[in-house]
C-alpha cells in the first residue's frame, strides 16, 4: 500500500492562535482573502451571499492547496443599489470606489509585511468597475514588489463557461450558496408561475429554481481544481 498522503495544513485565520498559524503558514505561506459584499440577492437568498460564498469556497481550496483563509471583506462598490430604476434598493450596502482601492491595497501591504508568498483574494461580487479595481490594485501592487504575489480574480474567472457563467442570484451562485451555506437560500420564495426576472426579482441569469446543493458541490469541486493549479503556478 503507498503511504496515504497526509490533508494540506490549512485553517481560518481568525480562529486561529500565532504557533497554529506559523504551523500552517512554514507549509503553505498563502493567504485566502474572500471579498464579498452585502447586496440584495433576491427574496430567496442572504444578503452576503458574495462574501459567503467566497468564503465557503477559500476554505475547500484551502483544504486541497493548505494556507490561512481570512475572514471576508463585504465592503463592495458598484452594487445593485446603484441601479435606481429598480425595486429593491434596500439591504444593499454600496462604498465609494476609493474606499474599495484603499481597502485592497492596505491589505495587500499588510499580508505583504507578515510575508504571505501568495496572496488570492477571490471576488464573489463582480459588478463593475468593482471587480476590474480590485484586479487592478493587485497588479499594481505585484509591479512594486517582488515578494508576495497576488491573484484576484472570481470563480465564473476560473470555472468553464459550460459549468457557470456570471450572473447575479440566479443557477449559478445560489447553487454555490446551497453548498456552502444552505441555511442562507430559500427557493420557496421565488415565483412559481413565471421565470424570475431582474426587475421583479434581482435575478441575473440562468433560472435559480434549477439550482441544487449537488450542483453547487459539482461547480465547487470545478472551481478547486482550477484554482488548485493557479496557486501552484504562483508558488
Ligand atoms: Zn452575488
Amino acid at each position: 500500500m503507498p503511504p496515504t498522503p497526509s490533508a494540506p495544513a490549512w485553517g481560518r485565520y481568525e480562529r486561529l492562535m500565532p504557533a497554529e498559524i506559523e504551523a500552517i503558514f512554514a507549509q503553505h505561506p498563502v493567504a485566502y482573502l474572500p471579498w464579498g459584499a452585502l447586496e440584495y440577492h433576491g427574496k430567496h437568498a442572504a444578503v452576503g451571499l458574495d462574501g459567503l460564498k467566497a468564503h465557503g469556497l477559500c476554505v475547500e481550496l484551502a483544504r486541497a492547496a493548505g494556507g490561512l483563509v481570512l475572514p471576508p471583506v463585504y465592503v463592495a462598490a458598484n452594487t445593485i443599489k446603484g441601479l435606481k430604476n429598480l425595486p429593491f434598493p434596500r439591504h444593499s450596502l454600496d462604498f465609494s470606489e476609493g474606499t474599495l482601492r484603499a481597502l485592497v491595497r492596505e491589505h495587500l501591504d499588510q499580508l505583504a509585511d507578515e510575508k504571505f508568498r501568495v496572496v488570492f483574494i477571490l471576488c464573489g461580487h463582480v459588478g463593475q468597475p468593482h471587480y476590474d479595481i480590485i484586479k487592478d490594485e493587485a497588479a499594481q501592487f505585484n509591479a512594486r514588489q517582488g515578494g508576495t504575489r497576488a491573484i484576484a480574480t472570481s470563480e465564473t474567472d476560473l470555472v468553464s463557461k459550460d459549468i457557470v457563467i456570471v450572473n447575479h442570484a440566479a443557477l449559478g451562485e445560489v447553487a454555490f450558496l446551497m453548498h456552502t451555506d444552505p441555511d442562507c437560500v430559500d427557493l420557496t420564495r421565488l415565483p412559481t408561475d413565471r421565470v424570475p426576472t431582474l426587475e421583479q426579482d434581482a435575478v441575473w441569469g440562468p433560472d435559480p429554481r434549477e439550482a441544487s446543493a449537488e450542483k453547487g458541490k459539482a461547480y465547487t469541486a470545478a472551481f478547486v481544481a482550477a484554482a488548485t493549479k493557479v496557486i501552484a503556478e504562483a508558488m
